[in-house]
Order: structure tokens, then sequence, then C-alpha cells
């Protein structure tokens, strides 16, 4: 009996699965995850998406038993598997989505495209966001992720006829026999479509009446973001799923709830930035480890500081709102937006660290890492981008605007709920009377600022805009904006041609 095989990859469900759909019109599938030791060897990966992936495993796993069906996970490279699996048990399409992941997966994927030409087996990829695979003009873009989102979402099958694997296969490997450290966050999310479906409902029906106003400040985001982030990039869910139902909440609300639409409407939006962040990494890979505007090499690879770098990592920057993120990350795995964006670009500004080994130190800090969002963030906040105005996050008014009492500082830096208010944002500068008095001492209790802030912030920007001044650096910033830019401001600019000089037009907000 020939059948076909069901590849799946970050794309952990079985409801709107086109490849799991279309292989079944075919007739029987078999179920396939292979767990990869490559992948996992990368500088990326950690425990905690190692464990977040299996718990997704085992749902997707009920899920496909609850239809009649067998998924089978299997610890290889993917040609190996096909290799073995093929010449044991010949089977006729290979069906999966498209992927756009890191260099690895990339490598990886090339190598099953050329494996399934030897074997001259059909390879059919369903896209899995909103972003376009061989893309030639980004000014379609915007209608083409329309018209993505806006097709019907494929309901998951009934039943599912399967067939299994010609050999048994061993128990799946721990983390640490894949090389990854035994350390992940102990208040992380829970994998799984289960927790995927529940954390969105109770975002669309109740928490996204804060999403306005509570996303900035870490005391609010973690309940008034969505905190769908990891269910989309392991795929427990599928975007357009969270786009339709977002949008028939948005149809249900009445006129007198109208803080609460603007809030799923902004919601919405991110949805979009979603895959706009990652068509870039579609679009270019290399930007996973070069400039994307290479007229900005040089400007930080040679000036590491491993003092500097060892300082973030442990939260001993001496900045308690720098510090309590990193602590932040480390418990739960998450953090929002804006905090994000203040820890690179404390970073890249005042601490002048090069954005690569930050991205890959925080890539395992961020339980949803998602590569096409992250390196292109990471770059934009480092100012590499060359299209982007830099937003230099200042530390200490993100405190003084985000956590006026102290609230978060003290959650997390439990020496700091010894500190009086009046000295909250400059613990450093107490003196050393009321060091005592409190019993709480800087040096010891509270870490230094390793660097002078207002000082070092300014010599960064210095830099940055001398590079950024250079004529040629300004005229190679166009070719950037043709193949990332957004447009939206773009389409404005297009109706209005004479209301700006062309080098303001092409100043975007990511
Ligand atoms: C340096 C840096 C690195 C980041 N790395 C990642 C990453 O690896 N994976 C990731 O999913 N997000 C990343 N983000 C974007 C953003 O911080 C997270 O998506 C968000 O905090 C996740 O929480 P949420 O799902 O509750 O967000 P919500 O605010 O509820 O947003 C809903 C969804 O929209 C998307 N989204 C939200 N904000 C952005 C944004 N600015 N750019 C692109 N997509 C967005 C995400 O898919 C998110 O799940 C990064 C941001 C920065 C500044």
């Amino acid at each position: 009996m020939s059948y076909s095989v069901v590849w799946f990859k970050r794309d952990l469900r079985l409801s709107d699965h086109a490849a799991l759909t279309q292989a079944l019109g075919q007739g029987p599938v078999l179920c396939l995850y292979h767990v990869e030791p490559s992948l996992w060897r990368s500088a990326d990966a950690a425990t905690q998406h190692y464990h977040f992936l299996l718990e997704s495993l085992r749902d997707l796993y009920l899920e496909i038993k609850r239809r009649g069906g067998v998924l089978h996970v299997v610890a290889g490279e993917a040609v190996d598997v096909f290799d073995k699996l093929y010449a044991l048990k010949p089977f006729h399409s290979l069906y999966s989505h498209q992927e756009t992941g890191n260099a690895l997966s990339y490598t990886r994927d090339r190598a099953v495209a050329s494996w399934c030409r030897l074997h001259a087996i059909p390879w059919r990829q369903s896209q899995q966001f909103g972003v376009t695979r061989g893309l030639k003009d980004r000014d379609l873009w915007k209608d083409l992720w329309d018209q993505y989102v806006g097709q019907p979402c494929l309901p998951a099958p009934a039943v599912i006829p399967w067939v299994d694997l010609p050999w048994r296969e061993p128990a799946l490997p721990k983390a640490a026999a894949l090389g990854l450290d035994v350390a992940e966050p102990s208040q992380r999310q829970r994998g799984g479509r289960t927790l995927a479906l529940e954390v969105l409902n109770s975002f669309l029906n109740d928490r996204s009446q804060q999403y306005r106003g509570g996303i900035s400040s870490p005391l609010s985001a973690p309940t008034a973001c969505s905190r769908l982030s990891a269910y989309l990039t392991f795929g427990c869910l599928s975007l357009r799923e969270i786009v339709q139902a977002t949008s028939l909440q948005l149809k249900a609300l009445s006129p007198a709830q109208a803080w609460h639409k603007k809030g799923l409407t902004a919601f919405i939006s991110r949805l979009y930035w979603h895959c706009h962040f990652i068509q870039k990494l579609e679009s270019e890979p290399e930007i996973e480890f070069q400039n994307m505007h290479r007229g900005y090499d040089g400007l930080r690879e040679n000036d590491w500081n491993p003092a500097h770098f060892e300082a973030l990592k442990a939260g001993q920057t001496g900045w308690p709102m720098v510090d309590a993120c990193v602590e932040m990350l480390r418990e739960t795995g998450w953090l929002n937006f804006r905090m994000r964006a203040m820890l690179v670009s404390t970073a890249a500004y005042p601490l002048w660290l090069d954005w690569r080994p930050v991205g890959h130190w925080l890539a395992r800090q961020f339980l949803d890492y998602e590569p096409g969002i992250h390196w292109s963030q990471l770059q934009m906040q480092s100012g590499t981008t060359g299209i982007n105005i830099p937003r230099i996050y200042n530390p200490i008014k993100q405190a003084q605007d985000h956590d006026p009492n102290g609230v978060f500082v003290r959650r997390w830096l439990p020496a700091m709920r010894r500190v009086p208010d009046t000295w909250l944002l400059e613990p450093w500068k107490m003196p050393h009377s009321l060091q005592t008095q409190h019993n709480v001492y800087v040096g010891t209790d509270l870490s230094v600022p390793i660097i002078e802030l207002e000082a070092s912030t300014r010599a960064a920007k210095e830099k940055l805009y001398a590079l950024r001044a250079q004529t040629e650096v300004r005229s190679a910033k166009r070719a950037v904006v043709q193949k990332h830019g957004s447009r939206k401001r773009m389409t404005t600019v297009k109706q209005k041609p004479v209301s700006a000089p062309a080098s303001q037009q092409q100043t975007l907000d990511f």
C-alpha cells in the first residue's frame, strides 16, 4: 500500500493544517515528527523550547489518536529518517508546511528537497503564515497577507487513516542528551493546543480589554498581552485562526465597548507585524548573521566587551529595571515588547555590544523564539537596519514611566525591597548612612552600574550617527527599504507626493 508522509514541523495542530488536509485527500498518511539532533545543538536552542515542543507533541499525539491515527516521533536527521523509511516502506509524496527558520533548518530543507528530487518524490509545502516564499515585490505584500488570512480555516479531519512506522522507535532523547543546558524557567508557559485555546479564549473574551494601555508596563503586560507567541511559534494555533477569531469577536462587541475594540484592532496589527518581520528573514536569510544594511558592518563587531556581556546575562548591570527584566526572563521565559526592546537597546548602546551574541543568548531565553521576528528586532533595536530611526530606551526613564512605585523591580530583585522609595531609580547613589539604616549595601547587595549611562549612551549615539551621515550609507538605504520596508507610510506618501523630501519619506516605523 502506498501512502504519503505528513511531516509536522512548527505546525503542531490538526485544525487549519493544509498539509495534512491535502495529504489525506490522497489516502492514508504517516504522521511524522523528527527530533533533529543537529538543530538542537544550535546556539539558539534551549531546554525550554524542547520541553514545550514535547508537551505540544503529546497533545497532538492524543488529538490524532482520537481520530484513529498515530503520530510517530523519531529522533534523527530528516534526510536519514526519510531514507530509511523509503527503503523499508516506500511512500509516494511528502507534505509539510513551509518553514522560515534559522540557517540550519534552511540547509536541512534544501537537503530534503534534493533527496526528494533524487527519489522523484513530490514535496508539497503549504503556506504556514502570511509570509510569501519567492516574493518578487514588497509592494504586493500587504494584499497577499490579507488574502492569506482571509481564506477559510480548514477543519481538523474527522478520521486519520494511518500507516505504521516499519521499525520500533526507542524513547525520545532527554534534553541533556541533545546537549541542552538543564536549566529552564520554572514559571514558563506550557505547550499544547489545549492550553493554547484556553489562552486565546481568555484573551479574546476578557484580557484584551486591557490590551490598550496595558502592554507596555512589565507589571500589566503579562495578563494584558495575548501570551500567544509561543503557541504561534510552535504552530499549536494557526495565525489565520487567531486573526479570524479576533475579527469575529470584534464584530460581536457593541459600540459601547469601544476601548475593547481598539485593543483587539491593535492586536490584529501585531499579527500583521508577526508576518511582516518573518518575511524579512524569508526574503533575506543572511540577516541572521549579517547587518541588514551592510554599511553598518564594523560598527560594534570589533569592540566586544565580555565583562559587559557577562554583567548583562547575570542581571548585574546595576540598572534595576534591566536586571529585573533579566530575572523575569530567567524565571518565566517571557517579556513584553517594550522590555525586550529596552534590554537590547541597553546592550547595543551604553554597553556597546554586537547584536549577534546578544541575540543568541536572548533566543535561548525567549520561549517564543521565532527567528524571523527575533533577528529583525535585534537588528532594529541595535540600529543596524539603516531604515529605522534608532530608538534608545533609557532604563531609568523606563522605570520612571512603567514602574514608578518599584513594584516590578522589588518583585524580581529582593534586595530592592530594602531600598527606600526615594532611591528606587538610582539606588547606587544612596548615602552610606542610609545603606546601614536599611541594611542594604551598594556593591554587595546592589550592583553598581558597570558604566556611566549618560556618557556611554551619548558616545554610542555619536558613533552611530556619524556612520548614518556618510553619503554611501545614506544612499544604500534605498535598497534596504525596497526589500524590507513597511509600505504603510509609503502608500500615504504616494498619495501626497509633494509633502516631504525623499529622505524623510523613507523613514519607516519598522
Ligand atoms: C529584541 C526583540 C526580540 C523579539 N523576539 C521575538 C521572538 O523571538 N518571537 C516573537 O514571537 N516575538 C518576538 N518579539 C516581539 C514581541 O516582543 C513578542 O511577540 C511579544 O512580546 C509576545 O507576547 P504576546 O504574544 O503576548 O504579544 P501580543 O502583544 O499579544 O502580540 C500578539 C502577537 O503578535 C506578534 N507580535 C507582537 N509584537 C510584535 C512585534 N513587535 N514584532 C513582530 N511580531 C509581533 C507576536 O506573534 C505575538 O504573539 C521580539 C521583540 C524584540 C524587541
